[in-house]
């Protein structure tokens, strides 16, 4: 039976995606289990989305109940569960505005229209971006990014927009100038590699912001809602960008995006500029408000603490096993780097029951659900010694 749906899907979809030999039957918690009554641990959480594992019984609770009273009404009406979320978001980030979308490449186009409109009302027309970033796949988001695998001779792209090499200060100095509109960084790339920006490169990024007065587009759309440790990660370098995009761990495993901004960029769109017919989607959003509220009542707290204990762990596999070259990332989005290919691992992961993924080629990337147990790691960390042990 599982070989009959493998077939149909290759037959049924276009070919855009590399799926795991896994067919699913339901999900629970921190655990995936396939049509064959297998259970695998989950290392990967839907990419970084299922923060509070899957099927988390009050996630069920909301949506049911949303869901009871409508699903869908479109943005022509003043909804209480998407207002309830936004003031809970604005209270959290200490950000004055929301837009709501499904996506996190939604939520890059916005932000990229809202900078390009500010840059058209202050003669500014040039935005930058960095190599290894990942913002998504629509034209806004891969015209900033400088990946061949993801725009090979899919052109024209965005025009004004240049891709600086990540961490390097004197690029950024060369480059930026008062005609620059906005920079939109990663401060962990996630597609990237993990590779976390130097406190030098954002500090020298803000100081020319000062000067040439421009706006920083953190996107957090992988490393925001806790996963750092922080609510975002750039809370780790003392700093605030002017706007934010979100998504994936924000619905709670519902499609849900937003961007978050200041009261002074707050009247750059007018009425119509921007929009999306079911962005804000209220079952999303009674989703989100759990995500947060769980986050509030101490899941923040655990994710600083069980990812130090994880950290320890990677560091232990990194001294033991010279295959692996370095450890990535910060708090519950890690990457270990490996001399050899990385998906090599993965499929001798998923042998041992252990779903993980790899990026940039050679870098075994790690965003479980922030539930996950000390434990689980415990486990995990075996299995991978079992395997590294040949190598
Ligand atoms: N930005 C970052 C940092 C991401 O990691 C992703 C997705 O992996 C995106 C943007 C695009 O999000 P989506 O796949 O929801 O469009």
């Amino acid at each position: 039976m599982r070989n009959n749906y493998i077939k149909l899907d290759k037959e049924l979809f276009l070919p855009t995606y590399n799926r795991l030999p896994i067919v699913v039957d339901y999900a629970f918690g921190t655990r995936i289990f396939d049509i064959n009554g297998n259970a695998y641990l989950d290392f990967l959480g839907g990419i970084a989305v299922n923060i509070l594992g899957h099927s988390h019984p009050k996630i069920l609770n909301a949506i049911d109940n949303q869901i009871r009273k409508y699903m869908h009404l479109s943005n022509y009406f003043y909804q209480i569960t998407q207002i309830d979320l936004a003031k809970k978001l604005i209270d959290i980030s200490g950000y004055d505005k929301v837009f709501f979308s499904n996506s996190g490449t939604e939520a890059i186009e916005g932000a990229l229209k809202l900078a390009r409109r500010w840059g058209n009302l202050n003669s500014k027309n040039e935005i930058i971006a960095f190599s290894g970033g990942f913002h998504g796949r629509t034209y806004g988001a891969l015209s900033l990014m400088d990946k061949t695998k993801y725009k090979d001779k899919m052109g024209p792209f965005l025009d004004g927009i240049k891709i600086l090499e990540y961490n390097n200060q004197q690029e950024l100095e060369n480059t930026i100038n008062d005609k620059t509109t906005a920079v939109f960084i990663e401060f962990v790339q996630g597609e990237g590699g993990l590779k976390v920006a130097d406190k030098n490169f954002i500090d020298k990024l803000f100081k020319l912001k000062n000067k040439f007065k421009f706006l920083i587009i953190a996107d957090e759309i992988q490393s925001g809602i806790g996963r750092t440790g922080k609510f975002f990660a750039f809370e780790h370098y003392g700093v605030k960008p002017d706007i934010v995009t979100l998504a994936k761990g924000l619905g709670g495993g519902l499609p849900l995006g937003a961007i978050l901004t200041t009261n002074e960029l707050s009247d750059v769109f007018e009425t119509g500029m921007h929009g999306t017919t079911f962005g804000g989607n209220s079952v999303a959003c009674a989703a989100g408000l759990v995500v947060l509220d769980e986050l509030e009542k101490g899941l923040q707290n655990y994710v600083v603490s069980i990812s130090k204990y994880f950290d320890e762990k990677l560091h232990y596999l990194k001294e033991k096993f010279s295959i692996i070259e370095e450890v990535r990332g910060i708090g519950l989005m890690k990457g270990l780097v490996f001399k050899c290919n990385a998906s090599e691992i993965v499929d001798k992961l998923i042998k041992q029951g252990i779903i993980s993924n790899a990026t940039s080629k050679n870098v075994l990337r790690l965003v479980p659900p922030y539930i996950i147990q000390q434990h689980e790691i415990e486990l995990f960390i075996e299995k991978l010694e079992l395997i590294l042990a040949d190598y």
